[in-house]
């Protein structure tokens, strides 16, 4: 892969983990084991009103499903970042042919090629 492009998607995807970190750092805290996990803050309750406390769990649940995406969104880029340091980024992991640049634009953290996906 051309270094010019690559070097573009490796800043493309620092950027996009850090915007995910903060993301997630918003709403969940980070676990510490198991590496890149993050948990959605339960809502503490201090004595509030009932329909309050009903809203902040309402809202636990909700964050829930957003959680998840994000954590994988951001796993995969972590997955991305360490196949650029090792130099074999932009394979598919299925049929090990290169993923199109296009494609690498668009989702520079893709696993795989458009057929495999
Ligand atoms: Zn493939």
């Amino acid at each position: 892969m051309n270094k010019k492009i690559l070097s573009q998607l490796k800043g493309k995807l620092e950027k996009g983990k850090k915007t995910l970190e903060k993301e997630l750092s918003s709403f969940a805290k980070k676990d510490i084991k198991p590496k890149g996990d993050w948990d959605t803050r339960y809502p503490k309750f201090n004595g509030g009103k009932l329909d309050e406390e009903a809203q902040e769990v309402e809202k636990y649940i909700s964050l829930l499903p957003v959680e998840h995406t994000l954590e994988l969104r951001l796993r995969d880029m972590n997955i991305a970042l360490e196949k650029i340091k090792k130099g074999k980024y932009g394979i598919c992991e299925k049929c090990r042919k290169k993923i199109s640049i296009e494609r690498l634009k668009i989702c520079p953290e893709a696993r795989f090629c458009k057929k495999c996906q």
